[in-house]
């Protein structure tokens, strides 16, 4: 059988695992964690720090391709890993997707073809850099430029004085101060190019986000008009093209109340707004991942049916016990299960948190107002407020 590897042993690790086996693929992770979603379903895991020399060899002399589920990998890791075996994305892509300011800079450069442009901003290195920002770009969002996600590691500013607040607050580190957008709504796309450097693109995701989280994707998404779903769709394509990429990437995107729209960040590998095709597409994302690396003909990205996806946070774990009580209590997944449609993913961690991603659940249905209608059921029994 044909090996491959996956650095990181999250739950996009383990869905990867799963799509990658129902292909006849062998799957090996690396996870510094030995309990980890991944990890549980993988061929082998190998349980060692994302860095250390002797794992990276082992990784790679055993697969043919070697892949990361999460951006916060090592680069340097890659480009080891690259020596042996074939690592897709590569290092020189994902480390633009590890650094804001890098990011920011690479979608400036790719605005020529792509016809969009990040959020106004100023890279924040030291005090100085506070005093030299345009009075325009407040009230901003002071963002880290390394190891932000979920919404942590980012601050609302309304004014000078706060963003220097804020700055001290984060120690200093290298940031990105962001002028705060009026958003209309938020979308998605996940596009894919595959060794022979053919790309595809999947239908746009709208994206709905509760407390810096996402908390559901509809496509096609409401709000989203034809034309604003092409200029997207062009501008991941654009993107995934220039940086001749090799494997799924997510680009997220802001549509302002003028209707216009901002580039916000990429993901370079499978997304929860993605999570959508496994249902609702004809090769899911991570179909398609194994696909670009193994060399292999990219898959079909159609949509077959409308798909309303819910993330399913720990929270609801304990919203669901008795008032006061702080003891997790198992969702009611038996009348979930029962509402037409639904497909419940649970990423197998035992210890539900509050802000944790458990799992999700995407209702597919041959009309998008059924699949609106019973995730909205869904919420109702899982005690989520609409
Ligand atoms: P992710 O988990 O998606 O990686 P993140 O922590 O990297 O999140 P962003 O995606 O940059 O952070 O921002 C999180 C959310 O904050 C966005 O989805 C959006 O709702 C809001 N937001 C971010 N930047 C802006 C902006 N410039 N103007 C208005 N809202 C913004
Ligand atoms: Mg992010
Ligand atoms: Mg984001």
């Amino acid at each position: 059988p044909t090996w491959l590897g996956v650095m990181g042993g999250g739950q996009l690790g383990r869905m990867f695992v799963h799509a990658a086996q129902a292909m006849g693929f062998k799957v090996a992770v690396l996870e510094p964690a030995r309990d980890c979603p991944a990890g549980q379903a993988a061929d082998y895991l190998l349980s060692a720090s994302y860095t250390d020399p002797v794992a990276l060899n082992q990784l790679a002399g055993l697969c043919a391709a070697v892949t990361t589920e999460f951006e916060n990998v090592p680069a340097q890791s890659l480009a080891q890993l690259a020596a042996h075996s074939f690592v897709a994305p590569a290092a020189a892509n994902v480390s633009i997707a590890q650094d804001r300011v890098a990011e920011k800079r690479f979608f400036t450069e790719c605005a020529a073809t792509s016809h969009v442009l990040p959020a106004p901003h100023k890279v924040i290195e030291n005090e100085a850099d506070i005093d030299a920002i345009p009075d325009d770009l407040f009230p901003g969002i002071l963002k880290t430029a390394r190891l932000g996600y979920d919404g942590k590691g980012q601050v609302r500013v309304r004014s000078r004085d706060e963003a220097r607040k804020a700055f001290q607050d984060m120690r200093s580190v290298v940031c990105v101060l962001e002028k705060m957008l009026p958003l209309a709504y938020e979308v998605s796309v996940l596009a894919a190019r595959g060794a022979d450097g053919e790309s595809a693109v999947y239908p746009i995701a709208e994206n709905v986000h509760r407390d810096g989280i996402l908390f559901s994707t509809t496509v096609p998404g409401p709000n989203v008009s034809a034309e604003c779903a092409r200029r997207a769709q062009h501008a991941a394509l654009a993107i995934i093209g220039k940086m001749e990429y090799v494997g799924v990437l997510c680009i997220e995107f802001f549509v302002l109340q003028d209707g216009s729209l901002v580039v916000n960040e990429m993901a370079p590998r499978p997304h929860n707004s993605g999570h959508y095709t496994i249902d609702a597409c004809i090769t899911s994302q991570f179909a398609q991942q194994a696909r670009a690396m193994a060399k292999l003909p990219l898959g079909d990205v159609r949509q077959h049916s409308p798909a309303v996806m819910l993330n399913i946070l720990g929270d609801i774990w304990f919203e669901n016990g008795s008032p006061g009580s702080d003891m997790p209590r198992e969702p009611a997944w038996d009348k979930v299960l029962a509402l037409p449609g639904a497909n419940l993913h649970l990423y197998g961690k035992d210890d539900p948190r509050r802000g944790r991603k458990m799992g999700h659940v995407t209702f597919v249905a041959p009309t998008l107002t059924e699949a609106q209608e019973n995730f909205a059921c869904a919420c109702r029994i899982l005690g989520i407020p609409l």
